[in-house]
């Protein structure tokens, strides 16, 4: 099919750098590029960066969507050689170095593909619209509809039955936003609504995270899993492992444990059990002949470009970077950000006709945090738990954090909820009775 007109192009003859995505990776080789003798092009289909670590907040209204964007036009403003176009790339045509786009295309010297993931429900996707993944800024307002919903739905409800259903959360799968919804479930139970109603009783409520494999982050030290799920059982959440969703129903979720088969009556279920790469790592690689792994990652050189074409590189989520352990490395913001400004470096080595070694990911350790005071740390020697490493958790969220007028709006929030137990932001937004993500009675 013809492509509209193509974007206008910038004056000068500087290389062009054209940049998709502008989530972690994309947005750190951007800034990273900014006094290089470079024209950049950064293109997202949003408008704003994401921290997507501190999604799972705005879904269990402890912070507002805006406290974790920052609007890529005005965090880039400042850097004169780097430009922001707000459009979807559809897909690439590698031998005219061009990039197509659904208002048209752009013609690039060098680019960057950092495009992330999107979830994944294993050939099940017609579970998406009864159990949300958190994923985007709809996401999480959906996921926060769903849970106070429910239990404004459970305060007009006379049946025991019906109620206990509603009263009933549900996450699919045990890595750290699942730990992270369910602590935060927990604490929305047992101390933000605890007063609030009348004919409930909030803290009634069940929490159930399901788990396939046999323990709770199964990526971090088997020690910090055990205590991760002591703490989470202090909260109220029950943790059950080797167990396997079959089918998720309007009215329940049916599980299978050991020879078990059992349905879980339910009215809020929350997937967070797989990623898969963006749908643009297939056009990528029908394009040059790239392979692609099963999550459909890109496999990339040890520079991170992709086979055959050095001036086409793949980071973050989208890159399957097996270059250094034989394993793909981990879905994670520091991969992303240090690929992107491996990238950045790699292109001003190659304008000064440096060669460049190959990417190392440098890893600082992994971090996830249960409840408002709990966390475990696992920091290559150092491995902690409990309130240290809940404080190191709020620190390096706030540093990584990308404007500093959400630095300063998000110490204020969780200060204040760290004392008061209040989520401010649980509104209940989107049409309740319409709604077509939400097909529950
Ligand atoms: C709920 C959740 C919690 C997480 N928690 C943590 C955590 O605690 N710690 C951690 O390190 N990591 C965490 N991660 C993972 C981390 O967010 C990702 O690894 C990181 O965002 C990957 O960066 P990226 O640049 O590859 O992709 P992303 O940050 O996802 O950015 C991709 C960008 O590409 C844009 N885009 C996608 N397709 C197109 C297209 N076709 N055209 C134009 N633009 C497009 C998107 O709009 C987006 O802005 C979490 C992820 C999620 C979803």
């Amino acid at each position: 099919m013809a492509q509209p007109d193509s974007l206008p192009a910038r004056g000068g003859n500087k290389p062009r750098v054209v940049i998709i995505g502008g989530g972690f990776g994309g947005l750190y080789a951007a800034q990273c590029l900014k006094h290089t003798l470079v024209e950049v092009t950064l293109i997202d289909r949003r408008n704003f960066h994401l921290f997507q670590p501190l999604l799972y907040q705005v879904a269990t209204g402890w912070l507002s969507p805006a406290n974790i964007a920052a609007t890529l036009r005005a965090t880039l403003k400042r850097h004169r050689n780097i430009r922001v176009f707000l459009a979807e790339a559809t897909g690439i045509d590698a031998g005219s170095r061009r990039v197509l786009l659904n208002t048209g295309s752009i013609d690039y010297d060098t680019l960057i593909v950092a495009t992330g993931s999107r979830h994944h429900y294993f050939g099940n996707d017609h579970w998406e619209t009864l159990a949300p993944s958190l994923k985007t800024v709809e996401d999480a307002t959906e996921i926060r509809r769903r849970i106070f919903s429910a239990f404004e739905a459970a305060e007009r409800t006379a049946a025991s039955e019906q109620l206990q259903a509603l009263l009933t959360f549900v996450i699919i799968g045990g890595g750290p936003t699942g730990v992270e919804l369910a602590g935060a479930l927990g604490e929305i139970a047992n101390d933000t609504l605890k007063n609030d109603f009348r004919h409930i009783d909030p803290t009634k409520t069940r929490i159930l995270l399901m788990e396939a494999g046999e323990r709770i982050l199964p990526t971090y030290p088997p020690e910090l899993s055990h205590r991760a799920e002591i703490s989470l059982q202090k909260l109220g959440v029950t943790v059950q492992t080797h167990t396997f969703v079959t089918d998720i129903q309007p009215l329940g979720v049916t599980v299978k444990h050991s020879d078990t088969v059992e349905t879980i009556p339910c009215r809020t279920v929350i997937w967070a059990a797989g990623v898969q790469a963006s749908a643009l790592g297939k056009s990528v690689a029908q394009a040059t002949g790239a392979k692609l792994d099963r999550s459909g990652r890109i496999m990339v050189e040890p520079d991170l470009s992709v086979p055959g074409y050095p001036e086409i590189f793949v980071i973050g989520d989208l890159a399957n970077y097996s270059h250094q352990t034989g394993n793909p490395l981990p879905g994670i913001a520091p991969v992303a950000i240090q690929q992107g400004r491996y990238v950045a470096k790699l292109i001003r080595g190659r304008l000064a006709g440096k060669p460049a070694p190959p990417f190392r990911y440098r890893d600082r350790g992994n971090m996830a945090i249960i409840g408002r005071a709990s966390a475990v740390a696992d920091l290559g020697k150092l491995k902690f738990s409990g309130f240290l490493a809940w404080l190191v958790w709020l620190f390096v969220h706030l540093i990584n954090l990308v404007e500093f007028e959400n630095k300063v709006l998000v110490s204020v929030q969780w200060g204040w909820y760290y004392f008061s137990r209040n989520r401010a932001a649980r509104l209940i937004t989107g049409d309740t009775s319409t709604n077509p993500k939400n097909p529950r009675p």
